[in-house]
């Protein structure tokens, strides 16, 4: 089997000996990157995409690439293409997370995924008929993908069984291979309420989830959230000196791009903080430009103006008080 380009939906890159980053593809129902973690006597899969059949391929690919099952799924966070996958893992499989990713998902997560697939189909036609008249190229990109994904969503719909994680993290769990070791990092509260990272340290190399995207406009709104010490979370992870960083989505970064997520975090709280200033419109907000370092990201059709909103939002209310 050709494991790097087995899959429709993700294509496999090999960054270091048992250590795989599987990337979701334009065309593809997975929409958010995974990673696959040969520990030499335990097989991990950090991540399991936005659908059953991405994840399925995940499963397939992990066997395949470490010639055993897999022992353990980890969830960097609560969001629907981080988790969805995990139903396709057996039931032997533990699933780690933080404690908040666990409870968030009981509380009302589950119903929030759920909802989201319920809507995909809706989705679909409101952006088929955006496509026709977009000008921006960007947004068009965002547009392609997002179909994808969507339409994967809708198929996967009716079989939708949200698997939540039986193990979670409070503080740090090292997982000692025969190989090399794996360090489970909770990092608290910062793209949500709880995010999990996954350290290799004899490769230094790390799965951060989204608390890093590379070239791609991250969400900032959650409720839960907490961007002062997701700055200070990515100084943190910087002062680890990893040499490789896997973010959520885009392509393997580097140390120096952990410092362009800090400042693009505090480029959009002073953006949105002048904008409650000049008492701007919710309209207004979320047709704001986007800063000339980011006019190449990625995720134009979203996470930048549903961040923007979101802050705004929640900044406004703050400042009438
Ligand atoms: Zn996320």
């Amino acid at each position: 089997m050709d494991t790097l380009n087995a899959s429709k939906h993700f294509r496999l890159e090999n960054l270091a000996d048992g250590v795989y980053v599987a990337y979701a593809k334009e065309d593809g129902a997975a929409w958010a990157n995974a990673g696959i973690v040969d520990l030499g006597d335990c097989t991990i899969v950090y991540d399991t995409f936005a659908t059953p059949q991405a994840a399925n391929d995940l499963k397939v690919v992990a066997e395949s690439v470490t010639g055993r099952a897999v022992d353990m799924v980890v969830n960097s966070h609560w969001h629907l293409d981080h988790v969805v996958g995990n139903q396709v893992f057996d039931v032997e499989t533990e699933i780690y997370a933080t404690p908040y990713t666990r409870e968030k998902l009981l509380k009302d997560g589950i119903a929030d995924i759920q909802q989201s697939f319920a809507e995909a189909a809706t989705e679909i036609q409101v952006l088929t008929g955006r496509q026709a008249y977009e000008p921006d190229e960007i947004a068009r990109a965002d547009i392609q993908f997002s179909l994808a994904y969507l339409r994967g969503m809708t198929q996967a719909a009716p079989s939708l069984n949200i698997r939540v994680p039986n193990r979670t993290v409070e503080g740090k769990l090292t997982i000692h291979g025969s190989e090399r070791s794996a360090e489970l990092i909770n990092f608290g509260a910062n793209h949500t309420g709880g995010d999990l990272g996954l350290y290799l340290p004899n490769e230094a190399i790390i799965f951060a989830g989204d608390l890093l995207t590379v070239q791609h406009h991250p969400w900032l709104g959650e409720v839960d959230g907490n961007l002062e010490h997701w700055r200070e979370t990515l100084k943190t992870i910087a002062g680890m000196k990893p040499k490789l960083v896997v973010p959520g989505h885009g392509s393997v970064g580097k140390n120096y791009h952990l410092k362009d997520m800090h400042d693009y975090i505090q480029t959009m709280q002073e953006l949105v903080q002048e904008l409650v200033e000049q008492a701007a419109m919710p309209d207004e907000v979320a047709t704001n430009p986007i800063p000339k370092p980011y006019k190449a990201w990625r995720f134009v059709i979203n996470n930048y103006p549903d961040s923007l909103r979101a802050l705004h939002e929640r900044m406004a209310a703050e400042y009438d008080e």
